[in-house]
């Protein structure tokens, strides 16, 4: 069994369509793949019914969070949500927030670089992210097609950085009302890459623990931003917290080199996590 519980379409900022994304999964042998995109469930129901015969979908997001221990300081935590009921009202209207802050956000972002010379326009960027929440991978586009940079990484490293100007931050959802609105709707909260170090500071494991109070599930154990340390230190904490371990690939498409499928979950840790009460199960065989 191959199970990737982390993917993003291009409803997001991934470049396969989901019905892509279905396709480069069973290529490449998975048996259940979960399309999580940032802060939206639009490429569902596309991804439904482009579902090959042996694949399982799993239905799920991922939203960009924030722990702030006090006034002056700020982590930010990405969560995956599974099997959540998307008709929720409130975990609704807090997507239909996230997606509105993203467009304003990243038109700013837009605005700075067009007012340096950077020949990118809004409306191109828009165009690329084809009415889904905008996101930097989109910005980052653009700039390939304007031959500013080479590539997406390229613009990431260079320009879209947070250490950069032209960076603007996403609006703020603080992590534990984001498992709030996740169990209350139905779904299934998990801590993406907990401890990918290379993306900036990490939380302490003691907010972890009070995550896992509040309601997490999962930890996600194998990533590919998290070295054999982290990983390690990721499944050790899980095990003491009572805590699923979960695997998964983040592809992109070709907005990032991950391929598919290149970190998965065990299938034992897959079967325990749809064992827990959700609104919505798994689609497939
Ligand atoms: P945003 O959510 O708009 O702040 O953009 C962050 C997104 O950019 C994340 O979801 C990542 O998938 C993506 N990302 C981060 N770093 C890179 C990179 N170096 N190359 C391509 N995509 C990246
Ligand atoms: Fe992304
Ligand atoms: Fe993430
Ligand atoms: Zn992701």
């Amino acid at each position: 069994m191959r199970i990737d519980l982390h993917t993003h379409s291009s409803a997001s900022d991934g470049t396969d369509s989901p019905a892509q994304l279905m396709a480069a999964a069973a290529a490449a042998g998975v048996d259940v793949i979960a399309i999580t995109d940032h802060d939206t469930t639009a490429g569902w129901d596309q991804a439904l019914a482009a579902r090959p015969d042996g694949l399982t979908v799993v239905r799920g997001t991922e939203f960009s969070c924030v722990y702030r221990p006090d006034d002056a300081h700020r982590i930010g935590l990405h969560l995956l949500g599974y099997l959540f009921d998307p008709e929720d009202v409130a975990l609704r209207a807090e997507r239909v927030r996230l997606r509105e802050t993203r467009a304003t956000r990243a038109r700013t972002m837009v605005d700075r670089m067009a007012a340096d010379g950077i020949p990118i326009t809004w409306a191109q960027v828009q165009a690329i992210a084809a009415g889904g929440p905008l996101g930097r991978p989109h910005i980052g586009r653009a700039l390939v097609q304007a031959d500013v940079v080479p590539d997406v990484d390229t613009a990431f490293r260079d320009l879209l950085s947070s250490r950069r100007p032209y960076y603007v931050r996403k609006a703020d959802l603080d992590v534990f009302d984001a498992i709030r609105l996740l169990r209350g709707a139905g779904g299934l909260p998990v801590f993406a890459h907990p401890i990918a170090r290379r993306r900036g500071p990490v939380v302490p494991d003691e907010v972890i623990a009070r995550m896992a109070a509040a309601g997490l599930v999962a930890l996600e154990v194998d990533h590919p931003d998290q070295d054999s340390d982290d990983r390690a230190h990721a499944a050790a904490l899980a095990r003491d917290l009572g805590l699923i371990g979960t695997g998964s690939s983040d592809y992109h498409g070709s907005n990032k080199p991950t391929p598919i499928a290149v970190c998965t979950t065990p299938p034992d840790a897959y079967e325990a996590l749809i064992a827990l009460p959700s609104a919505l199960q798994p689609v497939g065989p």
